[in-house]
């Protein structure tokens, strides 16, 4: 038996999937966020941990795969991909299953070899962060994803901090009962925006919980805020410059179409976030094409794992 594991390991949920390259996927496990730079490094390496387990729960513990290969956010520096790895092995090793090679790369990375199924294209993710990779098809570039200290644009965090911005502007201008501001005080459990402020730099109140702020902002949206409908725009076209400076760098804005695959909960959710960054997109890059990814994140890092897509069509496509 030839296996490989794969994990897409992002900000609010991690999958695994364990793969024969005979008989596809045989074995899967999901848990919860595993990004250390929001969830702290012990509830990370839990996730992990805890999604590999499950996955290979149908093999004997100790037997070896081939490859383990893991996608995950917080890999954004040469150190973070070292701790990536550290992070890796030792949930390998909490879930007893050992690896002959473990292959680490940030979680958008193989999100474009999933959905590109490794070949030219523009990947944007936009969950509880941000990421955008190009890939010409031989080389990979990234733009932002530098985490919610520096500005995941268009992600979770981001859009419940320009929301948290203007409602807060309006406090100061006398208008402390906006919509916007009822939105997100109902959404955190408080009156004002007083006890919002208390509830934000509560000891125990997370990233993950800020974060969730942005479905306040959604809905204020979908019932007419125009304040909310901007932030959510303004989200969405600051998304839109980043992606066109990665897609710049790789050379897709020379000429002739190329596809755009758009993930993450926040561009699955919010109409207003997809439309702002595809309009921008093509203003300034007509042969921008939104696509469907033709493998879904998790599938990357078997692609990865297995040395290409046409291993991957021969092993999964066909089951
Ligand atoms: C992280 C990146 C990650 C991105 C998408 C950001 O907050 O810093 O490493 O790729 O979110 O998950």
């Amino acid at each position: 038996m030839s296996l490989v594991l794969a994990v897409d390991g992002g900000g609010t949920k991690c999958l695994a999937v364990l793969v024969d390259a005979e008989r596809g996927v045989v074995g899967s496990g999901r848990a919860g966020g595993c990004n250390p730079q929001s969830v702290g490094r012990e509830q990370a390496e839990q996730a992990l941990a805890d999604a590999i387990a499950a996955a290979c729960q149908g093999i004997p513990p100790g037997t070896a795969v081939r490859t383990a290969a893991f996608g995950l956010a917080g890999v954004d520096t040469p150190r973070g991909e070292e701790e990536g790895r550290r992070l890796a092995l030792r949930a390998l090793q909490a879930a007893q299953v050992t690896a002959a090679q473990v292959v680490v790369e940030n979680d958008g990375l193989m999100a474009l070899r999933g959905a590109a199924a490794g070949g030219r294209g523009l990947l944007v993710v936009a969950g509880t962060g941000s990421v955008v990779y190009a890939g010409d098809g031989e080389r990979f570039v990234r733009a932002g994803g530098w985490g919610h200290r520096i500005t995941d644009a268009g992600s979770a965090q981001h859009i419940a901090g320009l929301a948290l911005a203007a409602a807060y502007r309006a406090l100061d201008a006398g208008d402390p009962d906006t919509p916007l501001a009822r939105a997100l005080c109902a959404c955190a459990g408080v009156d004002d925006l007083y006890a919002l402020h208390d509830w934000l730099y509560h000891p125990e109140t997370g990233l993950d919980a800020v974060a969730a702020l942005a479905r306040a902002v959604g809905a204020a949206a979908e019932g007419g805020d125009p304040v909310a409908a901007a932030v959510l725009e303004q989200a969405g076209r600051q998304l839109a410059d980043q992606a066109l400076l990665a897609a710049k760098r790789v050379g897709l804005l020379d000429g002739g179409p190329f596809p755009v695959f758009l993930l993450g909960g926040v561009l699955q959710s919010s109409r207003r976030v997809r439309t702002a960054l595809l309009e921008r997109l093509r203003q300034r890059a007509p042969g921008a094409l939104a696509e469907v990814p033709r493998f879904a994140p998790v599938y990357g890092a078997v692609i990865r794992a297995l040395g290409g897509p046409a291993a991957l069509d021969e092993g999964l496509r066909e089951r």
